[in-house]
C-alpha cells in the first residue's frame, strides 16, 4: 500500500534520458552507488534524521527512495515524490526502481557519476594518472576517468564484468 505515488513527472524525465535526482535512505547504500553509475544525481541520507531527509527531498525536488514504510507515508503526506523500494538484493532493487521510474539500465561511463561521492566524473589522459595506479593497472588498461569532486580515479577493471552482469540481470527482471 505504500507504493509509488507522484512518479508521473520523473517518468516523463526518464523517457528523455535525462539524469534524475534522488535521495536514498540509510538502508540503500548499494542502490545509491548503482544509480550514480547510471548517471543519476543521488544524495545518500546515511546519517540524516527523517525530517532532514524530507526537507532535503522537498527543497531540492528529489524523489525519495526508501525501505522504510513510515518514512514513505510521511513523504506522501508532504507531497514529496517517493518510491518504496522492493527487493532483498541489488538486482531486485535496481529492477524495482527501473520498472517503476522508467530508468534505463545501460551504464555509460561518459555520463556516470562517482559512486563514492556523487560528483561528476571526467575522462582523463592515462599519462595524468600514472603515479596513482599500480603497475599492473597501467599495463592492462587505457581508459581512465576522474571524479571532479573527490579525485578518485576509475577504470573498467576486472570488476567491470560483474557490474555489467548485475545491470543485465536487473534489466531482465524489470520487464
Ligand atoms: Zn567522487
Amino acid at each position: 500500500m505504500f507504493y509509488v505515488t507522484y512518479l508521473s513527472e520523473i517518468i516523463q524525465t526518464a523517457a528523455l534520458g535525462e539524469c534524475l535526482r534522488f535521495i536514498t535512505d540509510g538502508m540503500l547504500g548499494k542502490l545509491t552507488r548503482w544509480l550514480r553509475m547510471l548517471g543519476h544525481d543521488v544524495v545518500y541520507a546515511r546519517d540524516m534524521e527523517d525530517l532532514e531527509i524530507l526537507d532535503l527531498a522537498k527543497g531540492e525536488q528529489r524523489c525519495l527512495l526508501t525501505r522504510d514504510s513510515e518514512l514513505c507515508r510521511r513523504a506522501k503526506n508532504h507531497n514529496i515524490e517517493v518510491l518504496f523500494v522492493d527487493g532483498e538484493n541489488d538486482v531486485d532493487r535496481l529492477a524495482s526502481v527501473s520498472r517503476r521510474a522508467g530508468l534505463d539500465l545501460e551504464v555509460d561511463p561518459e555520463v556516470s557519476r562517482c559512486p563514492v561521492c556523487n560528483g561528476e566524473i571526467q575522462s582523463v589522459e592515462k599519462n595524468s594518472v600514472l603515479d596513482e595506479l599500480l603497475p599492473t593497472t597501467v599495463a592492462s588498461y587505457e581508459r581512465f576517468w576522474r571524479c571532479v569532486q573527490c579525485g578518485k580515479v576509475f577504470w573498467q577493471g576486472t570488476h567491470w564484468t560483474r557490474i555489467i552482469q548485475t545491470f543485465s540481470e536487473a534489466k531482465t527482471r524489470s520487464r
